[in-house]
Formats: C-alpha cells, structure tokens, sequence
C-alpha cells in the first residue's frame, strides 16, 4: 500500500486542521480536560457548542459527506473521510455526529420508507437535532439480543414499556433510535423492531448516571405506556436486529480514538522532556524512554491500521469486515488505556492532583485515568470484539 497523500488529498487534510485548530479555541474549557462524550454532554454549554459546531460542519458540507448526494451528502471518498476524522479526533472537535450522522442517518438511508428519509433525514444533515441510542439495558448489554423492552402494536400505534441504560446524552437529545420488542412471544434476536422517538413523548423518564469522575454524561431511561406512531417504526416490524447489526457496524471506526490519543501522548511527551525530578529530566530516566517509545510505536501501529484499511475499501479490495471495524476498536481503545495508565505513573503521585497550581498538564489526567476504562466498554466490550475476531477474522470455530 501506499501511505502518500496525493496534493489535493493533503490540502484538504490542512484545510480540516486549520478549520479545528482555529474553531476549538472557542470551545469551553471542558473540551481540552475532558473526552468528547464528556465534553459535549457534561455542561450545557459543552452542548451548546457541539450544536453550534454541528451547524458550521454543515454550512461546509462537511457533516454529512459521507452520506450519498440524493440526501444531501457528498458522497465523499473514503480517505476524505478518514482525513477529517483524524483532523476532528486530533483537535478534540465538537460537531460531530455520532448518533445521527453516522448510525441512525445511515440506517435510514438503507432502510427507512421514502416518507421517513424526507422527514427524517434533512434535520440530522443541516445539524437541527441531536440524537441519542436506545440499546442496552440493564441485563442486555453484550447480549444485546436479550432486551427486554416491548412495543406492543395498538391501533395505529405502539405502545412502549421498559428501561434502556447507559444512554450517552439522553439528557440533551431531542430523539431516540430504539430498538424493542414488538413480538414478545418470539425470542431473542426475533421479534425486535426500530423506532425513531422524540425524546419529549409523555411516559419518558431520563435519570443521571454519573460517571466514577462525578460527572453527569449517561443516563437511565424509563418508558412507562409511551405512545409511539406507526410511521415511527424503521424498517418491516419484528425485524429491527437486521438493521441493527448495520447500524453496530456504522459505530465502530478507529482513527480519530488513535489521533485524539496522539495528542495526549504529545503533551505527556513534552512533559516528560521539559520536567526535571531529582535534577533530572524525566525523559532521561531509562525506565520513561521506554514507556514514551512503545506508546510511540503503538500510535504508528494503529494509525497504519486504519490508514491500511480506509486504503483498501478505497481499493475496493476489502468490502466491510466487522473483524477490521473490531481489530481497530480494540487496539484503539486499550491503547487509549495504556497511555491513560503510563501517564499515571510518570506524573506520579501530583498527577491526581485537579484544580491545583500542583497539577500538571492542566490537572488533565485523572480525568483521563478515570475515563478510560468506559471505552473499552462502550460501543462493544474489548472480549466481544476479540471474539468477533476469532470467528469473522480467523474463522475459529465457536466454543
Ligand atoms: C461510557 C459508556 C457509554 C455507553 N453509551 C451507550 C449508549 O449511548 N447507548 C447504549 O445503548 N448503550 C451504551 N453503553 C452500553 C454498552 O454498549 C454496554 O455497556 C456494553 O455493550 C457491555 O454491556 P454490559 O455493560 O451489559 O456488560 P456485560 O454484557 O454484562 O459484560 C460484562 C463483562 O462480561 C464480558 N462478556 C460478556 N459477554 C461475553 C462473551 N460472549 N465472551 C467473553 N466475554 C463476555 C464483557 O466483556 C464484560 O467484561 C455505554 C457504555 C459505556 C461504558
């Protein structure tokens, strides 16, 4: 493969990091000390900016390029794509879509009626409404297929009772893509059906979670007899888990978790060569070098991975591979944890230290300490995705 970027290809990679350098210094402070989702769902002002940046992204064409042009995408090459993603992950930047743009919006361009792609999708391309993932509850997470909430068909409507958990932003989102049972004589992955909400529907409940670092950015939500209109439902009743396991395979990409990595692992390097302990630079402590050198290589490996395989789509040489979506995911998320961990110990006992002219680098890394743990978790647990690379990837049989 070729990793050079063409001229044009590497204008338009400065035109995205001009554009997020300059627009993140508007951002709240919570953009440089927190996660995106921490970020755009912790404070309202946090949101207030992801809305706004929504909005810029889409005055550029930029929020929906990946859509196809007939809904107002650009249908964009794939190493545009990747080039932005990286620019955004890099920069920390509000605005991007991940519920609407990327999973829901997707999902009606595959599988939604011609009325609901008029509807529905025009508001998610011009950045109007936030979205959030009605999914997991509290005894269906990885066993997704488990869920427990039903829709039962009443007339011309559903009517839905349940729990959803973890939902990112509920608190903040406008609607919901729900997926429920609607047929609760069949079992697991039969008889489930998708929804679009609005998420101010009488009978809805959302309830903080907060996070191990305080912070309120997931929620608990309660359906009690919720009135949901036919027309609501996203593709043929009872058969939500085929559209389902598209949308799960628009969730996971991985290079802007590696460039939003990059960045943490540049200014701990700067750290490291600009602080002195015991009259010694911390670079120059051989234990230190090591560290900062794997971390280093490992940043190479995992953006040569998603550059490897938004070059061989391009190609047309790989059609969609859930084990390539999972291969990054995993390396992605568990090296967002190695630096997480690695910066702990070179910071020492002052890297716990927050809201302090003790702490360093801003008393950003217990935040990202505590964080770290989430995505490794959220969107597919590490285990899952091992083993969908065991058994899509390498064809291992099934214990
Ligand atoms: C920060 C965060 C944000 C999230 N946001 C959302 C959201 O917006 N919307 C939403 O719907 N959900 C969301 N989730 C939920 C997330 O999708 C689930 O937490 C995840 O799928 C795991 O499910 P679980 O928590 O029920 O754990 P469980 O499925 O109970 O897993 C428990 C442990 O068992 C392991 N395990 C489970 N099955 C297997 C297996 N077959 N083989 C090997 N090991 C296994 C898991 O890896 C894990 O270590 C979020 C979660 C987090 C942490």
């Amino acid at each position: 493969m070729d990793y050079r970027l063409t001229e044009e290809q590497q204008a338009l990679k400065k035109e995205f990091e001009d554009f997020f350098r300059e627009e993140m210094k508007n951002a709240p402070m919570d953009y440089s000390i927190h996660g995106p989702s921490e970020a755009r769902y912790g404070t309202k002002e946090g949101f207030e900016f992801h809305c706004y940046m929504k909005k810029k992204l889409a005055a550029k064409g930029w929020l929906t390029m990946a859509w196809p042009k007939e809904y107002g995408g650009q249908d964009a090459p794939i190493i545009h794509q990747l080039l932005f993603n990286e620019a955004h992950g890099y920069y920390n930047g509000a605005g991007d879509d991940a519920f609407g743009v990327k999973m829901f919006g997707p999902t009606i361009i595959l599988y939604g009626s011609d009325e609901q792609k008029k509807r529905l999708l025009p508001p998610i391309a011009r950045g109007e409404v936030q979205y959030c993932q009605g999914w997991s509850e509290p005894n269906a997470g990885s066993d997704l297929a488990s869920l427990k909430t039903t829709a039962i068909k009443n007339g011309d409507h559903y009517i839905v009772n349940g729990q959803k958990t973890w939902t990112t932003g509920a608190h903040f989102a406008d609607h919901m893509f729900l997926l429920a049972r609607t047929d609760p004589s069949q079992k697991r992955n039969k008889g489930l059906s998708v929804f679009n909400i609005r998420m101010d529907t009488p009978g809805i409940e959302v309830r903080p979670i907060h996070y191990l670092n305080g912070r309120h950015t997931y929620n608990e939500v309660y359906f009690t007899d919720v009135k949901v209109p036919e027309y609501e439902r996203i593709g043929p009743e009872n058969e939500g888990w085929k559209l389902t396991r598209a949308t799960m395979n628009f969730e996971r990409s991985g290079v802007a978790g590696f460039a939003a990595s990059r960045r943490a692992f540049e200014k701990l390097f700067y750290y490291a060569r600009t602080t002195r302990r015991g009259g010694k630079l911390l670079i120059d402590n051989p234990l230190i070098r090591e560290k900062i050198a794997k971390l280093y290589v490992d940043l190479e490996r995992g953006r040569a991975l998603a550059y490897k395989t938004a070059w061989l789509q391009e190609k047309g040489k790989l059609n969609f591979s859930p084990a390539a979506a999972s291969e990054g995911k995993v390396f992605g998320s568990e090296l967002g944890q190695r630096i997480a961990s690695a910066g702990t110990e070179i910071l020492g006992l002052y890297g716990q230290v927050e809201r302090s002219r003790w702490a360093p680098m801003n008393g950003t890394w217990p935040d990202r300490y505590q964080n770290c743990l989430g995505s490794n978790i959220a969107g597919g647990s590490s285990e899952v995705q091992r083993n969908i690379i065991a058994w899509v990837g390498v064809e291992l049989p099934r214990v």
